[in-house]
C-alpha cells in the first residue's frame, strides 16, 4: 500500500460517483486507479463535478500541476454560490519540478478561492484528510481542495483504518437565501469561513508532538511533517492549510524560543507568520525553497540561531540534470526539422512539442503552458506558427483559434495529431479535425512524410494571409493506445 492506495481507498469510502481528471504529473496514475474520466480542460473537469454535486452526487476533480489556474474561475464562484453533495479537488503539485514547467504550490489557492484545504502529511492521513474535505465540503455546501505531491503518493502505507460515510444525496438548494453577491461574500466570511475556522482548530487532523526543551519547535505541512519527526524537538504537524490553526498555531510559537516552518515548495505558511522574529524557515534563508529532504531540516535546526548568508544558488541546468528529448522514433521528427528551418516566430504548447524546443531541432521559440500555443502566435508582430498537440488543442487552444478567426489574425496552427495525451501517458484526445476545417482552411498530412514536403507547405501556407490549419498525423510510437 502506498499513497495512491490510500488516496483510492478514501474516494471510495466517500462513495465519489463522479470522478474527472486531466492528465498529468503527478495526479495521471491516481486518476487511472479511481478510474477517473477523462475531461478536455480542469474547468469543464469542475464544471461536471459542480452539475453532479447540484444534483445529489459526491464528485472528485483531480488537478496536475498548474491545473488549478485553469478551474480558478468557477471554483473562487463556487465558494459563494454554494454546492450540493461532497465536491473535492485533489491538487497535484510537481516539486523539483520534474514534469511541469513551474512549481507551483496550490496552497496558494486557499486564500484565494477562500476554501479550505488540507495538505496531509502521510498516505493513511491522505486517507482522514479526503473524508474530512468531503465532510466540510458537505457541511458548508463548499469545494474543499486537498494538496498532494508525488512523493506523498508513493510513500509506504501501513494498512489504512477505513470509515463508513454514508451517502446524503444533499441537492444544492434552490431556495437559498435571498441575498445579493456581495450579501453571499458577506455570508461566507461570517458563516462558513468561521466554521472552516473552528474545524481547523480540530486535533483529530492536526498533531501535536512535545518534547525537548522549549528551545526550537518545528511547524511542518504535508510530506515535510513525516520528514520532520523523531528530531528530538517538538513538532506541530499542520493539516489546514486554509484556514490555518491560528490560536493552535500562536500557542505553540509561545511555547519555543524559536521555530522552524518547514514546507514545500513556498513559504506559505512562513509567510503568514513570518512576521514574528521567532519564525524562520526559507524566508529567513535557513532551509531552501522547493522539495524537502530530511537533511535539510536536521541542518536548519543547528543553525537556527545563527542569521543566515545569503550564498549565490547554484542554479540547475540541462546538462546536470539531464533532458528527455524527442523519442528518436517519433513520427513527428520531420516537422520538428522543418519547423526549425523557418524563418518566423514559432509558438510551442506543453506536451512533445516543448520537447523540441532545444537542440537538435529547435523548432519553437515560446512555450506557456498548455493550449498557449495558438493565441500566443496570434500575438506575433509578423505571421508565424503555433504547434499543438490535439489534445492541447481541446484542452484550450480551440478557443483563441475561434478568436483568430474571429478578429482576422495571420496564423499559421500545426497540429500533432496522434489522438493521445503523449506526455502524460497516452491517454485519449478527441478528434477535432471536422471542427477544424469548419473553421479554417485545413490540410491533412498523413506520417510518414518528408521534411521537404512539410518544409514548402508550411511556406507556402506562411505566405498566405490569415488563419489556416495544417494537420500532421502520425502515431506515437511511445503510447500505443494512440491510433494513428
Ligand atoms: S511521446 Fe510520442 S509523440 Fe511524443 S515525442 Fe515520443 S513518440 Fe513522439
Amino acid at each position: 500500500m502506498n499513497g495512491r492506495d490510500a488516496a483510492q481507498i478514501a474516494v471510495d469510502d466517500a462513495g465519489a460517483k463522479v470522478r474527472i481528471y486531466v492528465p498529468g504529473y503527478p495526479i495521471t496514475d491516481l486518476a487511472a486507479a479511481l478510474k477517473a474520466q477523462n475531461s478536455v480542460n480542469e474547468k469543464v473537469a469542475l464544471e461536471i463535478a459542480l452539475g453532479a454535486s447540484a444534483t445529489g452526487l459526491r464528485s472528485l476533480v483531480l488537478v496536475k500541476q498548474v491545473g488549478m489556474n485553469i478551474l480558478a474561475d468557477p471554483l473562487v464562484i463556487s465558494a459563494t454560490q454554494t454546492i450540493g453533495s461532497g465536491l473535492v479537488i485533489i491538487a497535484g503539485d510537481d516539486l523539483g519540478p520534474r514534469l511541469s514547467q513551474i512549481e507551483m504550490d496550490s496552497r496558494f489557492y486557499g486564500p484565494l478561492s477562500e476554501l479550505p484545504v488540507l495538505d496531509p502529511r502521510s498516505p493513511e492521513h491522505l486517507y482522514s484528510c479526503i473524508l474530512e474535505a468531503y465532510t466540510l465540503s458537505e457541511k458548508l455546501r463548499i469545494p474543499a481542495i486537498v494538496r498532494v505531491t508525488a512523493r506523498l503518493l508513493a510513500a509506504p502505507s501501513f494498512a489504512i483504518s477505513r470509515r463508513t460515510f454514508p451517502e446524503t444525496g444533499q441537492e444544492f438548494e434552490r431556495t437559498a437565501p435571498d441575498l445579493t453577491m456581495r450579501g453571499r461574500h458577506q455570508r461566507h466570511h461570517h458563516l462558513v469561513l468561521a466554521l472552516a475556522e473552528l474545524a481547523s482548530q480540530s486535533t483529530n487532523l492536526n498533531r501535536l508532538q512535545v518534547c525537548g526543551d522549549g528551545e526550537a519547535g518545528i511547524i511542518a505541512s504535508g510530506f515535510p511533517a513525516s520528514l520532520a519527526e523523531d528530531l528530538g524537538v517538538s513538532l506541530f504537524s499542520v493539516a489546514y492549510a486554509n484556514p490555518l490553526p491560528r490560536k493552535l498555531l500562536s500557542r505553540f510559537i509561545d511555547a519555543h524560543r524559536l521555530i522552524l516552518v518547514a514546507e514545500e515548495p513556498e513559504p506559505y505558511i512562513e509567510s503568514q507568520l513570518g512576521m514574528d522574529a521567532r519564525v524562520l524557515g526559507k524566508l529567513s534563508g535557513h532551509l531552501p525553497r522547493g522539495l524537502l529532504e530530511k537533511a535539510d531540516i536536521m541542518r536548519a535546526l543547528k543553525t537556527l540561531d545563527k542569521e543566515q548568508k545569503r550564498v549565490p544558488e547554484v542554479y540547475e541546468t540541462v546538462a546536470g540534470r539531464g533532458y528527455a528529448g524527442v523519442c528518436p522514433e517519433c513520427p513527428f521528427i520531420p516537422l520538428f526539422r522543418a519547423l526549425g528551418k523557418l524563418d518566423v516566430p514559432v509558438a510551442g504548447d506543453a506536451g512533445c512539442a516543448i520537447r523540441a524546443a532545444r537542440e537538435p531541432y529547435e523548432s519553437v521559440d515560446v512555450v506557456y503552458g498548455l493550449g498557449s500555443s495558438v493565441g500566443v502566435a496570434s500575438g506575433f508582430r509578423t505571421k508565424g506558427v503555433a504547434v499543438i498537440g490535439d489534445y492541447a488543442l481541446a484542452h484550450s487552444g480551440m478557443q483563441a483559434l475561434i478568436n483568430a478567426v474571429w478578429q482576422k489574425r495571420d496564423v499559421l496552427v500545426v497540429i500533432l495529431k496522434n489522438d493521445v495525451a503523449a506526455m502524460t501517458g497516452g491517454q485519449e484526445a478527441p478528434d477535432l479535425t471536422a471542427l477544424l476545417e469548419a473553421l479554417v482552411p485545413t490540410t491533412i498530412l498523413e506520417c510518414p512524410c518528408s521534411e521537404k514536403e512539410l518544409e514548402k507547405l508550411l511556406k507556402e501556407e506562411l505566405a498566405a494571409s490569415g488563419v489556416s490549419a495544417v494537420v500532421v498525423s502520425g502515431k506515437c510510437v511511445r503510447n500505443d493506445a494512440g491510433t494513428k
